[in-house]
């Protein structure tokens, strides 16, 4: 049975597939293999970048409900991919580190899209989330608007040390964005971590552009 808030939602707002737009659910059942079924897509660590494991290659429905959480904050798209993802996370984590948004950006947003897919994963897979280990240090140009040779100046040192930092300390840490392009936000993230004495770090996102 819903609880009363998602029900008077439900008649307020029906719930839309977030791909395809048909009444009924967050992802309907076509669009929701469609999301999953090319996956799952791995990235092998390579200089620095941790090995990176998604729900599929973005594109088609994956890449419209995708779009859906970062923004519009649907929350209940996250949910569902973000439970998906999990089911392909096949390695053990100590504790889940959503990448995070600069607060200035963050209040501007409302939500951070990866903390989302992140709050999914860590549920599904009953893992600690730990938002405050690394921070935003820097308020970066967001990535998907620059060229592509541009987008790794633009993070490096954009990471720190948080005021949890010490939650990570000889753990083993699942990094979790939503889409990963070059890879160098994650490596950026990854840096950090380990600098703050993270054991080792793996990378989760719903799609991988390929
Ligand atoms: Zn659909």
């Amino acid at each position: 049975m819903l609880a009363p808030f998602a029900w008077i939602a439900g008649i307020v707002a029906p719930l839309r597939c977030a791909a395809c737009d048909a009444l009924g659910s967050s992802l309907c059942e076509s669009c929701s293999a469609a999301c999953s079924n090319h996956g799952p897509v791995t990235r092998a660590a390579k200089s620095g970048a941790p090995f990176t494991v998604a729900l599929g290659p973005f594109g088609g429905a994956l890449a419209r409900a995708v779009r859906h959480i970062k923004f519009g904050g649907r929350r209940d798209v996250a949910r569902t991919l973000g439970g998906l993802l999990a089911g392909y996370i096949a390695f053990g984590a100590d504790v889940i580190v959503p990448i995070p948004l600069h607060p200035a950006r963050l209040r501007e947003r409302g939500f951070n899209q990866a903390a989302l897919v992140a709050d999914a994963v860590a549920a599904t897979l009953g893992i600690p989330i730990e938002t405050e280990a690394i921070q935003r240090i820097n308020a970066t140009a967001p990535q998907s608007r620059l060229p592509l040779a541009a987008r790794r100046a633009n993070v490096r040192g954009a990471f720190g040390a948080g005021p949890r930092a010490s939650e990570v300390f000889g753990r083993r840490v699942l990094v979790i964005d939503d889409v990963v392009t070059t890879g160098s936000t994650l490596t950026s993230c990854a840096d950090s971590l380990y600098a703050c004495g993270a054991e080792e770090v793996i990378g989760a996102a719903l799609a991988i552009r390929i």
